[in-house]
């Protein structure tokens, strides 16, 4: 049997010693600045936030950094240890669909901020990114770095990057994401990279962007939060997502409501809808109280006692959503066999990670048991991270 792989967080600093290294490496000379956003995992809530409804991420220590220096030209030059691929282009031809790639979650912030009459037009960047997040395991990669180039781009032009000036930041790093490159996301990942504080959850409502810090000491019950990457990555491209978010806001159609969150009586609507808008409006709506039901239990310190909504969560988004795989599902199972309070999968679905609610001395066992059952189905081997909850965006 071979043995869990777990993912050590890095000290920020060496991170950033690496995206510096890059940077004189490219550019010559010194970045006027390092930045740092974390990537986030959601405790529950899921599916929910294009639905006005409730959500509770939270970051984690790992973290993508931008070393960033101005430039006068209007020129963006964008550089990553993740890809070969460098990006160098007038940030006035930024528009939908360009830059294509990675580059455009760099560029579009830009683009957002100066459509916003926040940043004059002839200010440019050279960028040079590293990053311990994995991408594309819904960890949120994509958030980190728009937030954090996002969060020197504030900086580097003075703008106020306390936490009021950090709303518009957080919607200029939304705008790229859908606009620039063209993921329709919601906007929990975001609001978290920037809003984040160490020890603590984001309740976040995503009807009117309110947040409120909820306390999560793993720690203090004995438990472990651990992250399984399923190493399968998670494939919203494949029209899924938008799927779901197109028959979520039919069933508010039909519902005569802007968003389910607004559904006086979730018992009622459900029975309204047919098949299967009625099994995607019952997620939806159950998520959202089973959000209100761990907040609470957060807020008296039990920790121990959310396991059972996490598993009622996870069957949910695989019964009720389909968005659960054959790589979740056995994450989750395999979990709860070997001792895990609750389980669920985590992000959009489809392949990505989930977590586990562990007691501190099954760690290893759950994270072994994880591994022999996606061997034994010849699925990818999982790789594990721990999730301690960290603090948001910030310069070094
Ligand atoms: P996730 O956000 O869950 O990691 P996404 O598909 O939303 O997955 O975002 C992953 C994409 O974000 C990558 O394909 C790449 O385009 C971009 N990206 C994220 N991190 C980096 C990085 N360190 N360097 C370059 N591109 C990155
Ligand atoms: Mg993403």
């Amino acid at each position: 049997m071979s043995a869990a792989h777990w993912v050590e967080p890095v000290d920020v600093r060496v991170v950033a010693g690496t995206a510096e290294a890059l940077f004189r490496g490219t550019f010559g000379g010194a970045a006027d600045g390092v930045w740092a956003a974390p990537g986030r995992v959601n405790l529950i809530g899921e599916h929910v936030d294009y639905a006005g409804g409730l959500v509770l991420p939270f970051a984690l220590p790992y973290v993508t950094v931008v070393a960033v220096r101005v430039r006068g030209d209007g020129i963006l030059h964008a550089v990553s240890t993740h890809t070969d691929e460098s990006w160098q282009g007038p940030l006035a031809d930024v528009a939908p669909g360009h830059p294509a790639g990675w580059a455009a979650y760099v560029a579009g912030v830009v683009w957002a901020l100066r459509r916003s009459g926040h940043l004059p037009a002839e200010t440019g960047f050279d960028v040079a990114v590293h990053s311990t997040v994995p991408v594309g395991s819904g960890l949120s990669s994509s958030a980190a770095l728009e937030c954090a180039f996002a969060l020197a781009v504030a900086d580097l032009a003075g703008l106020p990057t306390d936490h009021a000036g950090r709303r518009p930041l957080i919607a200029a790093s939304i705008l790229a994401e859908n606009e620039i490159a063209g993921a329709s996301t919601g906007g929990m990942d975001q609001s978290v990279a920037m809003l984040a504080r160490p020890g603590h959850a984001v309740l976040l409502d995503c009807r009117d962007g309110a947040t409120r810090q909820v306390p999560l000491d793993f720690d203090s019950a004995g438990a472990r939060l651990v992250v399984i990457d399923t190493n399968a990555p998670h494939r919203l491209v494949d029209g899924q997502y938008g799927n779901r978010r197109a028959a979520v806001e039919k069933a508010c159609a039909d519902l005569g409501v802007a968003t389910l969150r607004d559904v006086p009586d979730p018992d009622a609507a459900v029975a309204a809808l047919g098949s299967p808008a009625a099994a995607r409006a019952r997620h939806v709506l159950t998520e959202i109280r089973r959000v209100t039901e761990v907040a609470g239990l957060l807020d008296r310190g039990r920790i121990a006692d959310i396991g059972d909504a996490l598993n009622r969560s996870h069957a949910s988004l695989r019964d009720d959503y389909e968005v659960s795989s054959v790589e979740l599902d056995s994450a989750v199972d395999a979990a709860l066999a070997a001792g895990a309070w609750g389980a669920r999968m985590t992000g959009g679905g489809f392949g990505g990670s989930a977590i586990a609610l562990v007691p501190a001395d099954r760690v290893d066992a759950v994270a072994e048991n994880v591994v022999r059952r996606a061997e034994s189905a010849t699925l990818p081997t999982p790789q594990f991270l721990s999730a301690e909850p960290s603090g948001s965006a910030h310069r070094l």
